[in-house]
This record gives C-alpha cells, sequence and structure tokens, in this order.
C-alpha cells in the first residue's frame, strides 16, 4: 500500500514537472512575454532581453530537480512499483535511447559527466549527490553565459543574424560595452513607474527610435543616421551626452550625479555614457535621475518626429 501511494505520487509530481515545464516554455517563448513586462517590441534583441532580466532557461534550472529526483527514485525499495518502472525506463534509456531517463542520459553526456551514469546502471552509491547536481548547474550555467557573452559581443546568432545590418555593425554594440555580467538589472525593480522604466530599457538595449535604429530598418547607410537637429551619428552615445535638443535635462541630469560622484566632471563623453548606464543600474540616485532623463528626452524625440 505505501509503494502504491508512493507510486501515486510520483505520478502526479511528475505531471505537475510536464506542466510547469509547458506552462514556463510557452510564457517564455522568444520572450514574448518579457518583451510585454519590459514594455519593448517584439523586435527586440533576445540576447538583450536576457541580460537585462537575468533570465535562467528552464532546462537549467529543471536540471537540478531532476537529478535530485532521479537519485531519489534509484534508492527506493526494490520491490515497489515505482523501483520497478524506473528499472524499466533504465533499461530502455541504455539500450534504445527512448523514455525519459534517456533526456537524463543527454544530460549527463552534455556536462561530460562519467561517473553518474554508471552509478545508476550498476545501482551503486552516488557520492555527494547534491554537490554533483550544484556542478551540473554551474556547468550548464556557464556554458550558457559564454554563449550569450558571444552573441551581444559579435552580435551573431545562427537564429538572429537579421540583427547585424547591411554595415556589419551589432544592434547590440552599445549594450555589450556597459553590460559585464549576466543578472537582473536592479533598475527594473528601483524604478516604479513603468514608462519610465520602459524608456531606461528602451535606451540599454537599443530598441528605441534613435535614427541609428531607425535608418537601420529604413536601410540607410550608417553615414546617413543622422540626428535630425545636430546632422551627426544620432545613437545612445549622442542621445545621452551630447545631443543640443536635450540640453536643459541633461545640465539637470549632471548636476544631479556631480553632486552624487564629483568625479563625473572630469569624464570624456563616452566614458560618461558608460558611467550613467553602469552606475545608472545599480546606484537608485544615479538610476532615478537618468531614467527621468530618458523619459523626458525620449518624449522630445518624440514630439520633433511628429512635427
Ligand atoms: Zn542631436
Amino acid at each position: 500500500m505505501r509503494s502504491l501511494d508512493r507510486s501515486i505520487f510520483l505520478h502526479v509530481e511528475k505531471i505537475c514537472f510536464i506542466l510547469i515545464n509547458y506552462v514556463t516554455n510557452r510564457l517564455w517563448s522568444k520572450y514574448k512575454f518579457a518583451k510585454v513586462m519590459l514594455g519593448v517590441s517584439r523586435n527586440a534583441t533576445i540576447s538583450a532581453i536576457r541580460g537585462e532580466t537575468g533570465h535562467v532557461p528552464i532546462l537549467i534550472r529543471l536540471a537540478s530537480p531532476l537529478l535530485k529526483f532521479v537519485f531519489r527514485v534509484s534508492k527506493m525499495p526494490l520491490d515497489s512499483l515505482v523501483y520497478k518502472g524506473y528499472l524499466d525506463c533504465l533499461q530502455m534509456a541504455q539500450s534504445s535511447n527512448m523514455g525519459w531517463l534517456s533526456g537524463v542520459k543527454e544530460l549527463l553526456d552534455h556536462v561530460k559527466n562519467r561517473t553518474i551514469w554508471p552509478c545508476l546502471l550498476s545501482h551503486a552509491k552516488i557520492d555527494k549527490p547534491k554537490m554533483l547536481c550544484k556542478q551540473i548547474t554551474s556547468a550548464l550555467m556557464n556554458e550558457y553565459i559564454g554563449t550569450w557573452k558571444n552573441i551581444i559581443n559579435n552580435g551573431i546568432s545562427s537564429s538572429r543574424r537579421a540583427q547585424v545590418d547591411s554595415s556589419g555593425g551589432n544592434k547590440l554594440r552599445t549594450y555589450c560595452t556597459f553590460k559585464n555580467s549576466y543578472h537582473r538589472e536592479n533598475y527594473l525593480v528601483m524604478i516604479k513607474r513603468k514608462d519610465i522604466r520602459r524608456s531606461l530599457t528602451r535606451l540599454r538595449i537599443s530598441a528605441h527610435n534613435l535614427m541609428i535604429e531607425t535608418g537601420r530598418h529604413l536601410k540607410l547607410n550608417i553615414v546617413d543616421r543622422v540626428c535630425p537637429t545636430c546632422g551627426v551619428l544620432e545613437d545612445e552615445l549622442h542621445f545621452v551626452t551630447s545631443c543640443s535638443m536635450y540640453e536643459a535635462a541633461r545640465d539637470t541630469l549632471y548636476k544631479h550625479v556631480i553632486n552624487i560622484s564629483p568625479v563625473f566632471a572630469y569624464l570624456t563623453p563616452q566614458e560618461k555614457c558608460m558611467f550613467l548606464m553602469n552606475k545608472g543600474s545599480s546606484d537608485f540616485q544615479i538610476v532615478t535621475h537618468l531614467a527621468a532623463y530618458v523619459h523626458d528626452a525620449t518624449e522630445l524625440r518624440i514630439e520633433y518626429s511628429l512635427t
């Protein structure tokens, strides 16, 4: 009776596991859900969305629970229904690469773990299972972040080659200069007003309406993507540090930032932009002033476009 209860419990657990996996994958499919929450268009770069949210793919998050589940089942009483079912799955995975345990085998092969699967096959004790789960999750995470860094730095992923424009420029050319680590950006929590937060996100991930991006869609050469007011390249650096359209708002921003960090006054425009993007994602005061500037300037830019 105890075995039967356990069997029912494990089956319910497995069904919940599959349902959660399905729902989460649907929600994060092509990051549509994240794009809606961030308030950016569906064409926004997925790698930048990942970088801003620090989202960890479901397959990596489930690796440890999945392995712990296998370890737990492998230690069940030999005469239990669950254990007998587990043995069938184990043989199926070994002989024909089928069944849910074949996924576990693939996972272990992928991370080049040569100890766990033989232990499962021979019903031997697995040493330090918690540490093994941590090591495997860490290996998956390192591989994932390595791929992500490669994509934002080179602007090339096999599925998103369209985001590299005709001039060979990387859509995330600015983003990769200040985004150095994979984590959820604090400003997403610090800034409560959705419209202000959205303006900052759009600027950071180049999902904005500056000429550097709108010119890409119009297939203009880089040299023709100029600011309508200043006649020079209108990119994120120009928008933040030098466009004459937002001088008054910028003066206010700079005064606040210099009060907080006097060294800011001596930085070059490029350094100022990097400083703001870096500090402007974690320092609450700078975040607040930067986001207000970006939002006001964005509104001005939209008004200008409409006139
Ligand atoms: Zn300008």
